[in-house]
């Protein structure tokens, strides 16, 4: 039987480490809340980012994951994951390491999916390296600052669309499930979070992503500028919006992903033709 999550990070001394991310949920019913809206969780591997002392992994463990690969960046968490590794045999594999710098896509096998509260300093890069590669997943289930959430579910035209909702809107279909107040983590953050599930979408709009990238880049740099003069910085911007079918008069906030993707394509037709 494994101890109380308070006692294991008791008994582990695992005070939470601000330049770590490490907000700890200990409700039960919050982790099970999550590892249940994961999904079917029985096949392939299920993918950790943080588990810190293993609050969010048992409850996925609980809710028959077959696999779960965790990834902590934290090497005092060791011993009280070793507990989990036991508890569950042959079914946990911890990872000591950084995120930023393994490639999840390759970790267990298909159908994998990530499930994790992340670590506010590093969410966003995070998703981003997963969405160059988002068909190796078939779902994300990631706890984010709400204001980031809100960013990745915004529709066109509402202010808090940027960037972000466009490249994640590109590449999936976002559903907010549901809210947490600061409460309940300990300690708490400063802000709210919420809880995205991102399913990976068919490609209707195929782009470059790294051009994608550089295009939204330019449109949201200036938000409030019409894209003629924003995306001024790739040169020729009218012949580019014309060719992509958008008004140059037009601004960012009103452009949906795939008029993204038609710049993404018209600047890379514009480098492959001689
Ligand atoms: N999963 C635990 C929970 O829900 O209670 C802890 C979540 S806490 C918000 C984030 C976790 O991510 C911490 O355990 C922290 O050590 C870990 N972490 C921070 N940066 C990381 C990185 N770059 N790679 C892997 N883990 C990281």
């Amino acid at each position: 039987m494994l101890a109380p999550l308070k006692e294991i990070v008791t008994r582990y001394g695992l005070l939470a480490q601000k330049s770590l991310g490490q907000h700890f949920l200990f409700d039960l019913n919050l982790t099970g809340k999550i590892a249940r809206l994961a999904g079917d969780l029985t096949q392939g591997t299920t993918i950790e980012v943080g588990p810190g002392p293993g609050g969010l992994t048992r409850a996925l463990l609980e809710n028959g994951a077959a696999q779960v690969i965790a990834i902590e960046k934290d090497r005092r968490c060791r011993e009280a994951l070793s507990e989990v590794e036991a508890a569950y045999p042959g079914r946990l594999q911890v990872i000591e390491g950084d995120a930023l710098k393994i490639e999840a896509a390759h970790l267990g096998v298909a159908p994998r999916r990530i499930v994790a509260n992340l670590p506010y300093n590093v969410g966003t890069p995070l998703l981003i390296g997963w969405l160059k590669s988002i068909r190796s997943f078939e779902s994300l289930t990631l706890m984010f600052q709400k204001e980031v959430a809100d960013r990745m579910a915004a529709p066109v035209r509402s202010p808090a669309y940027g960037r972000l909702s466009a490249l994640v809107q590109w590449q999936c279909e976002v559903k907010k499930l549901f809210d947490l107040p600061p409460a309940a983590f300990t300690p708490p953050p400063k802000v709210s979070s919420s809880v995205v599930r991102l399913t990976p979408k068919p490609v209707t709009e195929p782009a470059d992503f790294a051009l994608f990238e550089r295009v939204t880049a330019s449109a949201f740099g200036q938000r409030r500028k019409m894209l003629r003069s924003s995306l001024k910085s790739l040169g020729d911007a009218e012949t580019l919006l014309t060719q992509a079918g958008i008004e140059p008069t037009a601004r960012a906030e009103e452009i949906g992903y795939a008029g993204f993707a038609a710049l993404a394509r018209a600047l890379q037709e514009r480098t492959t033709t001689p």
